[in-house]
């Protein structure tokens, strides 16, 4: 080591003096003692080998220097945990940004019940063990007409229960058309073999005809299997049958009829009518004995796996000891209950599920909101180029592909010579984070996925971003 390097090492401050000068430190003084103990032990080690490999001098060690060093280790550390995301991707149904955004009901259900104790499995009137998740599955049952109901964690899990507890070691014809993969490793023909089923793939890829599930049907048959291809469509010299042809072929020859609608549109309503979109409600109208969907695509509540359908095939799933593992929390429960009573109210449901609100709300008032936001922008980056326009965007989240929805962004090209990288990076990392979307070199705030209230922040991060 060469004898200056060593000098300056000696001039790096002494813990016991940093820590006492990090009590009144910016960044630093509000964090818990542990963390400022180990943000500092790294800033003094980054520090250090800064110092032997020459990339610091003398100045670099003064207290406030280290002292900034160790607020920037600890913030960036922080930058991980889960954060509030402003959405201005247009995407509603975005996977990575935690799919729906769930109802004020539901978000204060959830806080009503998880402060204290709750009737999670006690049956308030006799005072008896209860079963967990019952009021949630009536009420799916009086909503759908279904039998019965089973919640699980997601609909990957009751994909898995179905087929382990109905076909397991036997067969599952499945059309090739919709052997699909939704992304986050649920593949079917995986989610088969995990599930411990046999797949007997029927058809081509565009056209699979009902005398092809007929042929497929053997003794080692379990059941048929009709999968929403949710993420992507099939068009042109393309068909399949539908669910109800598929049901008298099942029960015609004693054998399951299993519909994985995936993205659960609930009602039977204008608004999946116009997107083309298979509904719950039709699917057990046409006679499947078992439907499965998430609960955070469509139904715009939390994350969930609901299986609806017959009695005996739903009572007999809920014994199988995978359901145990695959049970659903107080959190969720709540959640769920909170936005299936939404649901009992259609006429005002897409005013309170904010997905189905986002979904419905009309180009024309995007525009108006994107004036608003641009006015707004406008007002606090005055020198900045910022226009309105109209595009089209999709609902996300492996849903409605074919179905582009025609939205309203502000469009903003920043002047001056950053890179759109840094920019968009400083959007990310604040808090609340901003994440808009990229295009032809502009960046665009989509009013589909952007709330009112939520201009404000947006307006400030934007602006903090830019200077
Ligand atoms: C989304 C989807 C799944 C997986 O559901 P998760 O709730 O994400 O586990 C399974 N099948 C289909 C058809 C889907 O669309």
């Amino acid at each position: 080591m060469s004898e200056p390097a060593k000098a300056n090492l000696s001039q790096i401050p002494s813990v016991t003096v940093l820590l006492k000068a990090a009590e009144a430190a910016e960044g630093l003084r509000d964090l818990p003692s542990t963390v400022v103990t180990d943000a500092l032990r790294e800033a003094v080690e980054g520090l250090r080998s800064d110092l032997l490999g020459g990339g610091a001098s003398v100045a670099d060690c003064e207290v406030e220097a280290v002292l900034s060093r160790a607020a920037s280790i600890a913030a960036a550390r922080r930058v991980k945990r889960l954060t509030r995301v402003i959405n201005a991707t247009g995407v509603v149904l975005h996977t990575g940004l935690g799919r729906s955004v769930l109802p004020d009901a539901a978000v204060d259900r959830i806080a009503r019940v998880a402060r204290g104790y709750c009737s999670l499995e006690i049956d308030l009137e006799s005072g008896r063990r209860g079963k967990r998740g019952q009021y949630a599955e009536q009420l799916l049952c009086r909503l759908t007409g279904a039998e019965a109901a089973l919640i699980v964690n997601n609909n990957a899990a009751a994909t898995m229960l179905v087929l382990n507890g109905l076909a397991k070691n036997r067969e599952v014809v499945v059309s090739r058309g919709q052997l699909i993969e939704i992304g986050g490793s649920f593949r079917l023909p995986e989610v088969m073999s995990a599930g411990g089923a046999i797949l007997r793939e029927v058809g081509t890829t565009n056209k699979t005809h009902l005398r092809d599930y007929e042929a497929a049907v053997c003794e080692q048959t379990a059941m048929l299997m009709h999968v929403h291809t949710s993420n992507y469509r099939v068009v042109g010299f393309s068909e399949s049958p539908g669910t109800a042809e598929l049901t008298a072929l099942a029960h015609d020859r004693g054998l399951v009829m299993f519909d994985d609608l995936g993205s659960g549109a609930l009602l039977d309503d204008g608004l999946w009518a116009a997107a083309d979109e298979p509904t719950v409600i039709a699917s057990l109208k046409d006679g499947a004995d078992v439907v499965s969907f998430s609960g955070d695509k469509l139904l715009g509540g939390p994350q969930a796996g609901i299986l609806l359908g017959k009695r005996a095939i739903i009572d007999g799933l809920r014994r199988d000891p995978m359901a145990r593992a695959l049970r659903i929390d107080k959190l969720t429960i709540a959640a769920l209950e909170a936005t299936l009573e939404l649901y009992e109210s259609p006429e005002t449901v897409n005013r309170h599920v904010p997905l189905l609100a986002s979904l419905s709300t009309s180009a024309e008032s995007l525009e108006e909101r994107a004036e608003s936001l641009a006015s707004l922008l406008r007002a606090a980056l005055p020198s900045e180029a910022l226009e309105v326009s109209r595009e089209e965007t999709f609902a996300g989240g492996g849903s409605l592909p074919a179905w582009p929805i025609p939205t309203a962004v502000v469009r903003w090209r920043p002047t001056g010579g950053e890179s759109l990288d840094d920019i968009t990076k400083r959007l990310r990392t604040s808090n609340p984070s901003v994440l808009p979307r990229i295009r032809e070199g502009a960046i665009l705030f989509d009013l589909r996925t952007i709330d009112e209230s939520e201009f404000g922040e947006l307006v400030a991060v934007v602006a903090a971003a830019k200077s």
